[in-house]
């Protein structure tokens, strides 16, 4: 990947706490922005269209399947979601940082197209505080509580494939950590050279 943007991928099992360390990741660093999805899923709680989730219908989902309109695309606990092409690609042209919050299938297929990308993994302490975060939500319904959480130890077993392993057992510190990942990619060699191409040049570097 050539683009002077970066791309990191944030994946976890629901309830390990991916979307407030992400929120909180966003608020400390303004370079970043993150990646609207589309999803067939209903919009939950305060959801709104555009700003969680691009919320549509299954039929309109298949189209842009295949018009090629996603990067990436899976089925996670019966609802589909994708990572809109235009959208990530032009803003890490652009030379913006962008976050993906999705699941593993989708960090796996980042991970392919976009060999730089710098894929993440949030764990839980524990699958009892999991099951604990879950409950305290309150946003779902109890059958959707219990089948995510018996997603969730295949889903834990997909970290040994990410580059990082944040385990978030104090929130505090779980973000420093987030935020420790992102700092150090935007040093390598090879993300500066996407990034500052005058500065390189100016020193006869490439
Ligand atoms: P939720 O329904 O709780 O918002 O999300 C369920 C799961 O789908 C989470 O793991 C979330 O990160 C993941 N997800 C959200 N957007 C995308 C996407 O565009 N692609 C993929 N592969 N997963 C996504």
């Amino acid at each position: 990947m050539d683009y002077p943007g970066n791309l990191f991928v944030v994946a976890a099992p629901s309830g390990a706490g991916k979307s407030s360390l992400v929120k909180s990741l966003l608020e400390l660093d303004s370079h970043l922005v993150v990646s609207v999805s589309h999803t067939t899923r209903k919009p939950r709680g305060q959801e709104q269209d555009g700003r969680e989730y691009h919320f549509i219908n299954e039929k309109s989902f298949r189209q842009m399947v295949a018009d090629g309109e996603f990067f990436e695309w899976a089925e996670v606990h019966g609802n589909l979601y994708g990572t809109s092409r235009g959208e990530v690609q032009k803003r890490i042209a652009s030379g913006q940082d962008v976050v993906l919050e999705i699941d593993w299938q989708g960090a796996v297929q980042i991970k392919k197209l976009f060999p730089t990308a710098v894929l993440i993994f949030i764990l839980p302490p524990s699958y009892e505080e999991l099951a604990q975060r879950l409950n305290r939500r309150g946003e779902d319904q109890p059958e959707v509580i219990a089948q995510r959480l018996a997603n969730a130890r295949h889903e834990v077993a997909q970290a040994r494939h990410f580059d990082f392993v944040i385990i978030n057992a104090l929130f505090e510190t779980a973000v420093f950590d987030l935020k420790t990942v992102v700092h150090s990619q935007r040093l390598k060699y090879a993300a500066q050279l996407r990034s500052k191409p005058a500065v390189f040049q100016a020193l006869d570097l490439s």
